[in-house]
């Protein structure tokens, strides 16, 4: 090759280089999610980008400067949610420099991190704003219901999907993070009518959770029952029915089960957050074993909701289904999702959308909910004050201590000689009923 042409196509790469650096990269679209500790906002991008992340006090600001990129999106139109994200604006710095201030009511933690590109997404830039302080309302007010007498059991209601994961959508536009929301508002109105049940919504408004968060938030408000509710989805309209599902530790019971089940795992990538508290093996194993005990409750549980859920229409599997749900990964919460029926099936959108069959599904699964409990109490809520049905990690003597009756009583009550309980052996309490 001759010089002559070396230094040709050394310019001409210069070239190209400084075309691909002088065209700046478009933030196309921003969108806001605010849930109860934590706020995100998702940027949209034309590529890759770099960043700078910055707080100022007096007002509180967050700040976010992205070299080379231009605001495509309009932030006039904006629907900022209420939350501690007052406003946004944006301006723009050394000519080509895109910056964006977020204006807060209050200090918030800033977290930011950039999403290669997935199936349906470009590269999105994250920004997750933290409250500064602990705890959220609802985990204080579980606590305070939980008197050391008989307390009511405590259901954490999930609302599957929400914020930029709409799960699956029907024919007619419906989106199941819509449905499943109020399906679960209903649900959790029911529970707390009920003098001996109290419940939890994991999700309240229209923001994503990460799939391992859900169940982390039911562990913290010492919850008895995880149920996650949701819609199902097939590529054939006819599919209709309700499931139930349960975790399994091997394999799914059917194939519609693994596919569902990965579906509903791919929220998280969806969600775009990455998976950083992945378990030690040990802790893994730990939690594989004591899964197999609370994989039994669970069944009971699905068993109940499935009759229930039978009797308002039809049902898609006679049987309780198993498959490996991340959200069902709870070690120590008996844990079910509910397929409440199929979206993908236009009559089945109509009744998801309908109150009334929202509220006919609420009803189901409260009554699924409630035989459970009468049949399987936890010790000390208010369904154990006649009777005590043995779970895993049960002991006499604990027993004794939580209904403050001696251990002589216990044992002359349920003619008892040694020390050796049975799960699912149902006591006698001495001295009630
Ligand atoms: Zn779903």
């Amino acid at each position: 090759m001759s010089a002559m042409r070396i230094r040709w196509w050394g310019a001409l790469a210069c070239l190209l280089a400084w075309v691909v650096q002088a065209q700046p990269v478009a933030v196309r679209d921003l969108r806001i999610w605010t849930a109860p500790d934590n706020t995100r906002v998702v940027l949209e991008l034309g590529g890759t980008v770099e960043h700078r992340l910055f707080t100022l006090a007096h007002p509180d600001r967050v700040v976010l400067d992205i070299s080379d990129a231009v605001l495509k999106a309009r932030l006039q139109r904006l629907d900022l949610p209420r939350g501690p994200v007052r406003a946004v604006r944006s301006g723009v710095r050394h000519h080509h420099d895109l910056r964006l201030v977020f204006d807060l009511d209050h200090h918030l933690r800033p977290r930011s991190f950039l999403l290669k590109p997935s199936a349906d997404h470009g590269y999105r830039l994250v920004l997750d704003l933290a409250s500064a302080h602990q705890g959220s309302a609802p985990v204080k007010r579980a606590r305070e219901m939980l008197p050391k007498a008989l307390r009511p059991v405590v259901v954490a209601v999930d609302a599957g999907h929400g914020g930029q994961d709409p799960g699956a959508h029907g024919r007619l536009g419906t989106r199941e993070k819509d449905v499943t929301l109020s399906i679960a508002r209903r649900l959790a109105r029911l529970i707390d009518q009920d003098p001996a049940m109290h419940a939890v919504l994991v999700r309240n408004g229209d923001y994503f959770l990460p799939l391992r968060t859900r169940m982390r938030k039911a562990r913290r408000l010492h919850a008895d029952l995880f149920i996650s509710i949701h819609a199902d989805s097939f590529r054939d309209a006819r599919a209709r029915g309700a499931s139930v599902y349960i975790l399994s530790r091997r394999g799914a019971s059917s194939e519609m089960a693994r596919m569902l089940a990965a579906r509903e795992n791919a929220a998280d990538r969806v969600g775009g957050v990455p998976l950083g508290d992945k378990d030690p093996v040990l802790k893994r194993v730990l939690v594989d074993l004591s899964q197999g005990a609370v994989i039994e409750e669970s069944l009971h549980v699905a068993q109940a909701l499935l009759y229930q859920l039978r009797r308002i229409g039809p049902v898609h599997r006679r049987q309780v289904q198993q498959a490996g749900f991340v959200v069902l990964k709870s070690p120590d919460i008996p844990s079910v999702l509910v397929e409440t029926a199929f979206i993908s099936n236009p009559r089945e959108e109509r009744l998801l959308k309908d109150g009334h069959h929202q509220q006919a599904l609420a009803r189901a699964l409260y009554r699924g909910i409630r035989r459970y409990f009468r049949d399987n109490p936890p010790m000390g809520t208010l369904f154990a004050s006649r009777r005590h049905r043995i779970r895993p990690g049960d002991t006499l003597l604990a027993i004794a201590h939580h209904y403050d009756v001696s251990l002589q009583a216990l044992r002359k009550a349920n003619d008892l000689h040694g020390d050796r309980l049975q799960v699912g052996q149902v006591l006698r309490i001495p001295g009630d009923g």
